[in-house]
């Protein structure tokens, strides 16, 4: 008999949460970690980086700790950093953001998109349009909060959506649209004209934009553009970040939402009861860090895309078909000239065959939709230039 309770565990099981034992299944990002460190393959799957953020922010971490920051911090989170947020918004996209009504700290962007969609959906005949592939915890969420999850595809070179498709998925029962940009895991980011078209659509249906930019500040060739500074957005728009990946400090997990004052109001009533506060040192510390200079931000994207540009000439001098990203953490390639037709099968037995560690996209991807991704695999670029280096060579010499 299973401890896990009726109505959760039929959702659960819909969204691949439980093994086929009925267990919890561990996240894929979890299950590659872990080949990682049974074999002393190279992890290039679950995406953090391997060396530590700027100075400064561990620093003011290490100082607020010191003074004895260590108790519950006020619900929506430090005002220095509500404060240092609506700076943020203000200095790098023109966003005005009422700090005191119109954002709040939550754990990492993760609880943010959770704590959204929960607040956010009325009943199962709710619907939330994603791209996919999607990162997995939306699936799960949406299944949490409910609701229906309908997708839209992302192909593969460039992983736009047709529009038609995505104007075909939007209807009056869409009540959120949620989009990844840059996007995990195919490292795009989206034309200005698919942004303006989720716009007219969650306007046309009176539904609600939800971001998830955590990789804002790592866009390669042109700025970041938030689709909550496009014209008619800002009023239907949550807007979710995190300091995980700008910093590399994903295991702080301190993240924010920040949208019209009453949408954040019904994200709070539901944050409050996720986990009410956390990471009081490290809030303090995430000011600091949204506070640096011009050059900590255009560094961290050159460095990052100059990891890529390793990461993808190893992949292609092993035979995979490259496909840069524009943003983010992750590099895709296609295996299947290497016999990883079916990537999934590929990436088990990768850590054994090539001592290196990558994610298939059929993670990200609902059961029904797999085959169309069946040989992508993702590698993560966020790693030092000779571990990238040392990957490239093993891949080389394993095929
Ligand atoms: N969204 C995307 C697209 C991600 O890749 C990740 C993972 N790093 C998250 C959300 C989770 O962010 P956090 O660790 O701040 O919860
Ligand atoms: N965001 C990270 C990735 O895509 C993983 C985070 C996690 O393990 N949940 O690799």
């Amino acid at each position: 008999m299973s401890v896990i309770p009726g109505a959760w565990r039929r959702t659960a099981a819909g969204a691949g949460l439980l093994a086929p034992d009925g267990s919890v299944a561990p996240t894929i990002f979890a299950e590659m970690s872990a080949a990682a460190a049974r074999t002393g393959a190279i992890n290039l799957g679950q995406g953090f980086p391997d060396e530590d953020g700027p100075a400064e922010v561990l620093e003011a971490a290490r100082a607020a700790i010191s003074r004895g920051e260590n108790q519950y911090p006020p619900g929506r989170g430090i005002p220095d950093l509500l404060v240092a947020i609506s700076e943020h918004q203000r200095r790098f996209y023109g966003l005005e953001v009422d700090p005191q009504r119109e954002v709040i700290v939550t754990a990492g962007a993760t609880e943010a998109l959770t704590a959204t969609l929960l607040a956010l959906i009325d009943g199962p005949d709710d619907e939330v349009v994603v791209f996919e592939p999607y990162y997995d915890s939306y699936a799960a969420a949406v299944a949490l909060a409910g609701a229906r999850l309908r997708t839209v595809p992302l192909r593969a070179p460039d992983f736009q959506p047709d529009l038609e498709q995505l104007a075909h998925a939007v209807t009056d029962r869409t009540r959120v649209i949620l989009v990844n940009d840059p996007h995990n895991p195919t490292g795009t980011i989206f034309d200005r004209s698919v942004l303006a078209e989720v716009v007219r659509l969650a306007e046309q249906h009176d539904a609600v934009i939800v971001t998830d930019e955590v990789y804002e500040h790592l866009s390669f060739h042109a700025p970041h553009m938030p689709i909550a500074t496009l014209p008619g957005a800002a009023e239907r728009t949550l807007t979710i970040s995190s300091a995980g990946k700008t910093f590399s400090a994903t295991g702080w997990k301190i993240g924010w939402v920040h949208g019209p004052a009453e949408l954040i109001t019904a994200v709070l009533t539901v944050k409050q009861y996720l986990t009410y506060v956390n990471g009081s040192p490290f809030q303090p510390a995430v000011a600091v860090g949204l506070r640096l200079g011009d050059d900590f931000f255009t560094g961290a994207a050159r460095t990052l895309a100059h990891k890529h540009e390793i990461l993808g000439t190893g992949l292609r001098a092993a035979g995979f078909t490259v496909h840069p990203p524009q943003g983010g953490y992750f590099t895709v390639a296609d295996a299947s000239e290497l016999g990883g037709a079916d990537a999934a099968a590929f990436c088990r037995s990768l850590p054994e065959r090539a001592g290196v560690v990558a994610i298939p996209l059929t993670a990200f991807v609902s059961p029904e939709h797999r085959d169309d991704y069946a040989g992508l695999v993702r590698f993560a670029a966020c790693k030092r230039i000779e571990v990238l280096e040392e990957a490239a060579a093993r891949l080389s010499a394993g095929f």
